[in-house]
């Protein structure tokens, strides 16, 4: 009926009746469960002591009032959320998302993703997600400053480098993440380093956390794209988004020899045919905390910038899309238009960003399609570095960090896709990765009893 095996579809339907109305969860969740239907065809015992319908159920969800005062002196109110969902394999981790649209489903679908994303690094983390309905935009430092102390002063409570470790995630960079681990740091008056990831690095950041996701999942798609016996070189490439994931794929791309010919905000899209320049994109996004048409004014020589209403950033012809903006942001219309124009390869550094209809248009097209939850992962595999680092009082160099984080990308690029042979569908890496990553959790969970 909606591709999910019959055994499971009660599973389905108590977690859609649980979480009313949480779309992007039931999206989520009916994704993994449509790749289950073959394990537990093979190994039964996964249908026992409702082993997966505890892996859809969180472990705890806190959501609380954050009140703050503007700078003109105006009370505001946000609601804060952290979900802790799965712990089988190490302390919960997972970013803290600041955008107008977080809300309680949303927060749930990424914590879902999140656990088993964790679980393909094959490094000692659980999963979680946390967040806020505030917006960052257009607020001044000061008032980002009392929004985070705010927040943490709920939250800190239900944090610590062996509990929960958040880090960042839309809306969240490295400014925000100091706000955060200052005033833990003062409510709990322990300088526990390893409570967050993606610090500075005079607070025990890890060199390479900020370029970690956008150039994981180029080695991803690098992984990809040599199975087919060829690389990034001469490659015109699409990314959505300009914010952290979208630069560093831009950045990492182009070191491999590809260009990437168009990039996005919320906003609307550029197309730059000689390649984004990525020094002029780090200034107006970086240092200004500007819109992307920036981009087109200040470059000029015929960048055009074209706004939402009239056209997508997927109707650029390219051979490699790396949708890295948000969820649901690739649909079945502009996965039609990528195919049409010959894309041969897709690559998500956001999490879930194309639709089922998305998804199933690039399967019939024959695309590599690199899932969020195996192609971003090189984000949270630097993050458990960055504890290994902090937990043995340690701070490696650029290099070291990014060579493991290239033989992490490599491995879960080799598990999907050995496990997709090996559950007889080679080449989906949709498959291979919702399996490996299940199995390892399912497993973790089972010899720990009924938990
Ligand atoms: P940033 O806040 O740095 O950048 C987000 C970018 O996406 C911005 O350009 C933003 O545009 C755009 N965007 C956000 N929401 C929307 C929307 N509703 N419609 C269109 N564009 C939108 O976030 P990150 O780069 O950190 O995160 C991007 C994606 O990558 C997210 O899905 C995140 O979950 C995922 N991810 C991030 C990791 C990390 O390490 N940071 C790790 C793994 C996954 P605008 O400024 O106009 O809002």
């Amino acid at each position: 009926m909606n591709g999910i095996d019959e055994k499971l579809q009660p599973i389905l339907a108590e977690v859609i009746r649980r979480n009313a109305g949480e779309t992007e969860f039931h999206q989520a969740v009916h994704e993994v469960l449509e790749s289950l239907g073959r394990v537990v065809a093979k190994h039964p015992q996964f249908l026992d002591q409702a082993l997966i319908e505890r892996i859809c159920e969180p472990e705890r969800q806190i959501i609380f009032r954050i009140p703050w005062v503007d700078d003109n002196g105006q009370v505001q109110i946000n609601r804060g959320f952290r979900v802790q969902f799965n712990s089988a394999l190490g302390p919960y981790k997972g970013g803290m998302r600041f955008h107008p649209s977080v809300n309680v489903g949303i927060i749930k679908f990424l914590g879902f993703e999140q656990t088993f994303k964790n679980a393909l690094t094959g490094m000692p983390i659980g999963g979680g997600k946390g967040g806020s309905d505030f917006d960052p935009k257009g607020r001044t430092d000061a008032e980002v400053m009392r929004f985070c102390q705010s927040l943490m002063t709920e939250l800190h409570r239900h944090l610590g480098e062996q509990t929960d470790v958040p880090a960042g995630d839309i809306g969240v960079g490295g400014r925000e993440i100091g706000f955060m681990f200052g005033q833990f740091k003062r409510l709990t008056n322990r300088y526990e380093a390893g409570v967050f990831t993606g610090k500075a690095l005079a607070h025990g950041g890890s060199r390479a956390r900020t370029e970690a996701t956008g150039y994981g999942n180029t080695y991803f798609v690098q992984a990809m794209l040599q199975t087919k016996g060829t690389d990034f070189e001469g490659k015109k490439v699409a990314v959505s988004g300009s914010g952290n994931v979208a630069i560093y794929t831009i950045e990492k791309v182009s070191s491999f020899g590809g260009k990437v010919v168009a990039c996005s905000d919320s906003s609307g899209f550029v197309v730059d045919r000689d390649g984004i320049d990525l020094d002029l994109l780090k200034e107006i996004k970086d240092v200004r905390r500007e819109r992307i048409s920036e981009y087109a004014k200040l470059k000029g020589n015929g960048v055009h910038f074209i706004s939402s209403e009239n056209g997508s950033v997927w109707d650029v012809p390219c051979d490699v899309a790396m949708p890295s903006a948000t969820q649901n942001e690739l649909s079945g219309k502009d996965a039609l238009s990528l195919v049409k124009n010959g894309v041969m390869a897709v690559g998500e550094g956001a999490n879930m960003p194309s639709t089922p209809e998305a998804i199933k248009i690039f399967k019939d097209a024959g695309v590599l399609f690199g899932p969020g939850k195996a192609a971003n992962a090189g984000g949270v595999a630097t993050s458990a570095l960055e504890m290994q680092q902090n937990a043995s009082r340690d701070s490696w160099t650029f290099e070291q960090t990014e060579s493991r984080l290239c033989e992490i990308m490599r491995g879960i690029h080799d598990v999907c896709h050995q496990t997709a042979e090996e559950y007889g569908a080679p080449g989906d890496y949709v498959l291979g990765a919702n399996i490996a990553g299940f199995i390892r959790v399912a497993e973790a969970m089972r010899t720990l009893g009924v938990i």
